[in-house]
């Protein structure tokens, strides 16, 4: 973090506007997705979600080491292929145009989630106006209960998936259809699940079902998706999801619980991207109301929704800028506690709040960390009109 901070100063140094902008440190998020792979149990396929942060100098970092990359729409699909014209693609969601399904077939997409029974007659259909057969697995939403978590996809009434009471029927159809072919069923249920143990016994119950199904369907079970879902702790930094323990646990369970032969997918973005991100703000206010110490930044949730979508307090860290140059008294405050907001004008636009600090002034740089998955890529950027942040990339190894 002290690099990261040094950054900041020569950012900071080089312009004359107030800094705000998405910092990646592409040497830590290489490094750390090496390790994921490299630690990955035999079976195991490491995908990366590219929802959680589809820029492009990202994808092109993780190209080269993950096993492929999970989509759910065309557009992602094409920025897959852009920088990966060969990579294995696992295309899901629910909703998919016939213009998804054919253009998924013409990118040479590996699978195929379908998320419905009418899915995948129209799956069917296309894939055999195509002269194709399409590999698909099938979106499963568990009954539950499901360990806790901030995000349910399943086991709960939920868009997603194909009910798993009725999985049997939907099974015999797919058996019927001539242009499909059945590989196996994912199950991305649940998303930031910080308890690594209890994770992997959830990947256990998913191929406990599997193996259920196969013995009662005679199926061949290619590949079990687990999904993503792995957490990241925004709350306590230093208590992160345990990826040894899930590894360990994994290595553990699997002799017993895989299906012979099949290869058990994971497509995590958080757990991947998160950690490699900051969004660097800088303070241009600070001012007290009702009781209140508040300092505006120059930005806000039009960049990073992460905090206002979770209703949490971002974690971040405070870099001090010397070198005040107006000719008027520098606002600071001292042993406050703080509410961070941005430049919007929403009494929602709340970064941070009630956070102790020993000193912040305006000009001063506040970097929030974790900021790399879910950032940029699910804010309503316009809103307001004011400029973009700048998106920069280091290429060696801040952090
Ligand atoms: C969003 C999503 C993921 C990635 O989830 P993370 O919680 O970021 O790991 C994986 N699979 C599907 C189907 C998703 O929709």
């Amino acid at each position: 973090m002290t690099e990261l901070s040094e950054v900041v100063q020569s950012l900071k140094a080089e312009r004359s506007h107030p800094l705000c902008a998405y910092i990646y440190d592409l040497g830590h998020l290489k490094r750390h997705a090496s390790r994921c792979i490299e630690t990955l149990p035999a079976t195991c396929r490491l995908f990366y979600a590219v929802k959680a942060n589809s820029e492009e100098p990202i994808l092109r970092a993780l190209a080269p080491i993950v096993h492929g990359f999970e989509v759910a729409s065309l557009g992602e699909v094409e920025k897959v292929r852009s920088v990966a014209p060969d990579a294995p693609i696992l295309f899901g969601g629910p909703g998919k145009t016939d213009a998804e399904i054919e253009g998924a077939l013409q990118h040479r997409v590996s699978l195929l989630h379908v998320e419905s029974a009418h899915e995948l007659r129209r799956v069917d259909y296309l894939a055999g106006r195509a002269g194709r057969v399409a590999d698909i697995l099938l979106r499963v939403n568990l009954r539950g209960p499901l360990p806790s978590a901030t995000l349910y996809m399943a086991g709960k009434p939920t868009q997603f998936g194909i009910d798993e009471e009725d999985i049997p029927a939907v099974i015999g159809l797919a058996k019927r259809c001539q242009h499909v072919r059945l590989r196996g069923f994912h199950f991305h249920s649940i998303s930031n699940d910080l308890d690594a143990t209890g994770h992997a016994h959830l990947v256990a119950h998913y191929l406990r079902l599997t193996r259920t199904w196969a013995a009662r369907f005679s199926l061949d079970i290619a590949y079990v998706n687990a999904g993503g879902g792995l957490g990241v702790n925004y709350r306590q930094l230093d208590k992160q999801f345990d990826w040894e323990a899930f590894t360990t646990e994994l290595n553990q369970l699997l002799p017993d619980e895989c299906p012979p032969g099949a290869t058990i997918l994971f497509e995590c973005g958080r757990y991947m991207t998160a950690a490699c991100g900051a969004y660097a703000v800088e303070v241009l206010d600070i001012k007290r109301n009702h009781g209140k110490d508040y300092v505006i930044v120059r930005g806000g949730t039009h960049h990073f929704r992460l905090p206002s979508s979770w209703q949490h307090s971002h974690p971040f860290t405070l870099v001090p800028l010397e070198g005040w140059t107006a000719p008027i008294e520098r606002p600071e405050l001292r042993d406050g506690t703080i509410t961070v907001v941005g430049q919007l004008c929403t009494p929602k636009d709340v970064l941070a709040y009630d956070v102790a600090v020993e000193r912040v002034r305006v000009g001063d740089v506040i970097l929030f960390q974790y900021a790399g998955a879910y950032g940029w890529s699910i804010s309503h950027h316009d809103f307001l009109s004011h400029p973009h942040p700048e998106q920069i990339f280091l290429e060696g190894g801040a952090c």
